[in-house]
């Protein structure tokens, strides 16, 4: 059995896989397979319609909120929200906290002048820069909320003045939320709600209006509303693998339910790497994530032997970032309490051997 502790592609639950695969012989009991129907299909509509609605239940979304499912990666709506809010007239408002958050920044400039209110780029973002104003006059304020690289998290939703905007890429759907507090959220899904190759978009319609025109199509957000996530064939397996992990969640009591679970994990995790001294937390300790915990050891020498440990147990993805090393443990929505009360119980016995 393995634990599979990977930051993306990462885990999702069993029975998403298993009824994926189902779909790939015979969806529905059509004798086709999800891969060979017509995206015009009442078929696809169906499954489209529902990954949509459930979006909104669990979301909690008022009546003003579209709901897409755009192509690509986080990395798209790095290029695709400026290019829709941006111009070499006005500036966006940006908060550096990370590596994706710095990114999104790169691209920004390419549309427009940006502002980066703060940065915490000097400690090697080990912490959420907790001081800062943003422009009243910004087209609007960027964030993510969760820094899936670094390990650290906001806890709070930021008070502004301008419309909001959120990448909340490796934490939607892991904890209660106002979602109606921003203008507009995107999140690539291969982290909490599905496979890799789509993007959930939670977007005000009235800030949708406001968008630019004269850019290609496929660009242009109010297009995608007007055709109902339907301007071109849409990535369909992925589209249903979302639903399937939606499914799953409404299944187990929403987002409260989830939120639950996913603070047991993460207490368990901080609370023994905090009572093992051969481990250090680099993050402030306010600013912890409970999606991705990065540590490392005091000794450095003991971390190959740490990871062969990890290995021996059937544990994958506990390497930390490249940029960052150490370790990194991934505690989305579907890895279960038990991986993470069988790593901890290594962390013991590791420690108590080498400590
Ligand atoms: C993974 C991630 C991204 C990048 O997603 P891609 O789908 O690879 O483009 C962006 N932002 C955050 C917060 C992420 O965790």
């Amino acid at each position: 059995m393995k634990h599979n502790f990977n930051a993306g592609p990462s885990i999702l639950p069993r029975v998403v896989f298993e009824e994926a695969s189902r779909a790939i012989l015979d969806f529905n009991g059509t004798g086709l397979s999800i891969l060979e129907i017509g995206h015009r299909t009442p078929l696809f509509e169906a499954v489209l319609q529902e990954a949509v609605s459930l979006v909104k239940e669990l979301m909690q979304l008022k009546e003003d909120k579209e709901v897409l499912f755009l192509h690509g990666g986080a990395s798209t709506q790095f290029f695709q929200l400026p290019m829709n809010f941006l111009s070499k007239e006005t500036t966006a408002a940006y908060l550096d906290a990370g590596v994706w958050g710095s990114k999104a920044i790169k691209e920004a400039k390419l549309f427009g002048n940006v502002k980066v209110v703060a940065s915490s780029k000097e400690t090697h973002y080990d912490r959420i820069p907790d001081s800062y104003s943003v422009p009243d006059d910004a087209v609007y304020f960027h964030y993510t909320t969760n820094n899936t690289i670094e390990g650290t998290q906001m806890h709070a939703i930021p008070a502004v003045n301008i419309p909001l905007v959120a990448d909340m890429s490796s934490d939607i759907l892991s904890r209660e939320m106002d979602f109606n507090r921003f203008d507009f959220i995107y999140a690539g899904a291969q982290k909490n709600i599905g496979a890799a190759g789509v993007n959930l978009v939670v977007a005000n319609k009235g800030f949708l209006e406001k968008g630019n025109t004269g850019i290609p199509s496929m660009m242009e957000y109010r297009q995608h509303v007007a055709n109902g996530s339907m301007l071109n064939t849409p990535p369909v397996f992925a589209i249903y693998v979302c639903l399937l992990t939606l499914r799953w969640l409404k299944s187990i009591g929403g987002v409260a339910a989830m939120e639950k679970i996913n603070d047991q994990k993460a207490s368990l995790l901080y609370n023994t790497l905090e009572s093992l001294p051969i481990f250090h937390l680099p993050v402030a300790p306010q600013d912890r994530s409970l999606m991705n915990a990065v540590f490392t050891m005091k000794d450095p020498d003991l971390e190959a032997s740490f990871l062969q440990a990890c290995k021996e147990e059937g544990m994958v993805g506990v390497k930390g970032h490249r940029s960052v090393g150490g370790f990194r443990i991934s505690l989305y929505n579907a890895l279960p309490l038990s991986s993470v009360e069988t790593l901890t119980a290594l962390m013991k016995h590791f420690a108590s051997k080498h400590g």
